[in-house]
């Protein structure tokens, strides 16, 4: 066992995606099919500078629906339970993580928090901890043995001892408009911090891919121009709408 950092992959993308937006855009407008607008964006008809050009502008008007057509998959190692606890509740997405129930945790790996980091005397009690929990659970995993128990059975009931720390692997998949909300709520100073590098590893891959439709906006104060979240709360970057 061992503190782990965070991983994100990129598995795959949807091919063409500003010709995707593109055409879906425009059939909302066009009596021609979005199948033939499609293919003239493909061949070069219709320029790739002014495809970005028009996707731009849409993405500006808050007209998001086509923005739907385009998906992304991403792989995530190295978060702790605690991050996938949140991530989930993004409820436009779909999600595939690794099982406490199929997967045993007999030797298993954590993350730790900044501020436990950050003084010596508590990350030594954060990793003795883990140690210990690790010890108890492999105790209790060999006693069920000896009753003849093992494997799922077992496994899902001794894992309500693991701690939220607990390091996970999940697979996401969420739509360029599902991200553009997901990055303004979790890039926000306000979102807790695991969640936020999370959302601003995902947000640097996306931006390079798709500059087009993500742009240099991140939080919904740069799509607000003005902070949402009052007095209490501003992180001062904008100002507070009166
Ligand atoms: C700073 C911060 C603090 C938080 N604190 C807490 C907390 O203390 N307790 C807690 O329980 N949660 C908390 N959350 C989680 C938060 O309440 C949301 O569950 C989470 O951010 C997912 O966002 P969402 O529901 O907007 O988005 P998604 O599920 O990603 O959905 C995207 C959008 O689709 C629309 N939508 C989706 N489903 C529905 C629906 N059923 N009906 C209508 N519209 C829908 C909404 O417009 C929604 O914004 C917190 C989140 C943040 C960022």
């Amino acid at each position: 066992m061992a503190e782990k950092k965070i991983n994100v992959k990129l598995l795959s993308m949807t091919s063409n995606p500003v010709s995707v937006v593109y055409a879906a855009c425009k059939q909302c407008y066009s009596a021609k099919f979005s199948g033939d607008i499609y293919s003239k964006s493909i061949d070069g008809t219709v320029s790739q500078e002014k495809q970005e050009d028009f996707v731009r502008r849409i993405v500006a008007s808050g007209h998001e629906s086509p923005l739907e057509h385009v998906n992304f998959t991403f792989a995530i190692e190295g978060v702790s339970r605690v991050l996938t606890h949140q991530l989930v509740r993004h409820r436009l997405a779909s999600y595939s993580q690794q099982s406490q129930r199929y997967v045993k945790e007999d030797d298993f790996d954590y993350i730790i928090p900044p501020l436990v980091k950050k003084h010596d005397e508590l990350k030594d009690y954060f990793i003795e901890h883990m140690r210990s929990t690790q010890e108890l659970y492999t105790k209790m995993i060999n006693f069920l043995k000896k009753q003849g128990l093992e494997g799922e059975q077992t496994n899902q009931d001794v894992r309500f001892l693991l701690p939220g720390a607990c390091e996970t692997k999940i697979v996401v998949t969420m739509n360029a408009r599902e991200l553009i909300h997901f990055f303004k709520v979790r890039c926000c100073t306000r979102a807790q911090w695991e969640i936020s590098k999370l959302a601003y590893k995902m947000l640097h891959i996306v931006q390079e891919k798709l500059p087009s439709i993500f742009g240099d906006r991140s939080t919904k104060c740069d799509w607000l121009g003005y902070c949402p979240e009052g007095e209490k709360f501003s992180c001062g970057r904008y100002p507070i709408k009166e």
